[in-house]
């Protein structure tokens, strides 16, 4: 990190970036979306790539001196096709959310019907939430999950034989069961549906072999680069030779202007990092060390959604104790554990305050946790929401905290 540029220029900003480092250093972050990328990763979305205008595809665009940029898309494109087994991606999306709507940009028409889940149950809002461009502007049925936190599909299909979606999305931000593609594409192909799955959370498992692919079964598949997958912020689109052009016209000239070619180039050594024979280990060690956290909760009497989880993430549920999300995950900030509250199944809280925190892996595995130091951290979860009021109880909390961030160091 080239931090003595930023403090000559600008000591208040760099100031503030220090501190940023010390927090993340010090807190142990579940924050189920959140990873930490490597330092080539960073680097390179720190260098003069930044300066050049792209826009257009490698080798067809519409300004001069983009030979060097042409080099490096071509690699980030080359290798996330490689890495997922797709034949054709677009890696120019500035973020999963652009992913999503480059493809309702190509997809859909202006008031077609979408069956996607519901943010409150675990969907994400691009996948038609009211307050978002694809409720606004999309006629949106969604579904939801049973009490034990799962998609019923029996549902999702009689909800799309009903109301004949355009397109059907799979996919979540908080489902912590493994997502059956195939079902979703019997149910897309019995009403003639497209089929978009948003693997923003999963990529990284999938890309490791520890989640099945929707490869083969959706029609588009878009996720982001920053979450599990360990790359930089940013988005990708993914599918077949038929709507490659498509696509890349929706997100370039469509809803994007030029390419962010400095991020681009951290997409390419991410997706090389992700091929590695190590980040099969990794992905693995995700699920390992949820599970390690899950079983920790509920050996100390913490209740999770679907008694458990079978990938990266899980939700604690808090109905039991009386307490909300919302204060909860405000205790754990204080011992140095960072979450977000969520809500559960049924919720009897507003989204605001919710009755549940979600909690994910991705980036404690990065930093080295294993198994064991999973169910010292549920340990510490589990006596926070016990000892809440008790500020010597918490501050011994937090040194147990500490201590684990003590051992693994982020850099
Ligand atoms: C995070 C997420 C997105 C959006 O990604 P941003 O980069 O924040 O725009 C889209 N879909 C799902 C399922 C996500 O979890």
């Amino acid at each position: 990190m080239e931090m003595n540029f930023i403090n000559e220029t600008d000591p208040e900003v760099a100031e503030l970036i220090d501190k940023e480092l010390i927090r993340q250093q010090n807190t142990i972050e579940l924050i189920a979306s959140e990873n930490i990328a490597s330092k080539a990763v960073m680097a390179a979305a720190g260098t003069v790539l930044t300066n050049k205008y792209a826009e257009g595809k490698p080798y067809k665009r519409f300004y001069n001196g983009c030979d060097l940029v042409d080099q490096i898309e071509t690699l980030a494109v080359e290798r996330v096709k490689k890495l997922f087994g797709v034949e054709h991606a677009n890696v120019q999306p500035h973020s999963g959310a652009q992913a999503n709507m480059a493809v309702f940009f190509y997809a859909l028409k202006h008031g077609d019907t979408v069956l996607g889940m519901d943010l409150s149950n675990g969907g994400h809002l691009t996948h038609g939430s009211p307050v978002n461009f694809s409720g606004m502007y999309f006629n949106i049925v969604s579904y939801g999950v049973n009490e034990y936190g799962e998609i019923d599909y029996n549902n999702v299909e009689k909800l799309a034989l009903e109301h004949k979606p355009k397109m059907i999305i799979c996919g979540a931000s908080n489902y912590s069961k493994i997502i059956d593609f195939k079902r979703f594409k019997e149910i897309a192909d019995k009403v003639g549906a497209y089929l978009m799955a948003d693997i923003a959370h999963i990529a990284g498992l999938v890309a490791g072999g520890v989640h099945p692919s929707p490869v083969g079964y959706a029609d588009f598949i878009t996720t982001t680069t920053h979450k599990s997958l360990r790359g930089p912020r940013g988005g990708v689109i993914m599918c077949s030779k038929e709507h490659a052009a498509g696509i890349d016209k929706a997100v370039f000239p469509g809803i994007q202007g030029g390419p962010l070619e400095h991020i681009i180039a951290a997409k390419a050594i991410a997706f090389k990092e992700a091929l590695k024979p190590e980040f099969k280990e990794y992905a693995a060690q995700i699920v390992k060390n949820a599970k390690a956290l899950a079983q920790s909760l509920m050996d100390e009497n913490i209740d999770i959604v679907g008694n458990g989880t079978e990938n990266h993430v899980m939700t604690i549920d808090l109905r039991k104790t009386g307490k909300t999300g919302k204060d909860v995950a405000n205790l754990l900030e204080r011992v140095g554990i960072t979450a977000n509250k969520n809500t559960v199944p049924n919720d009897p809280q507003s989204p605001f305050i919710t009755s549940g925190v979600r909690i994910g892996t991705p980036a404690v595995t990065t930093r080295g946790f294993k198994e064991d130091d999973m169910i010292e951290v549920g340990k510490i979860i589990a006596s926070a929401i016990t000892v809440c009021d008790n500020e010597v109880a918490l501050e011994n909390l937090k040194a147990r905290a500490k201590k684990l961030c003590d051992k693994y160091p982020l850099y």
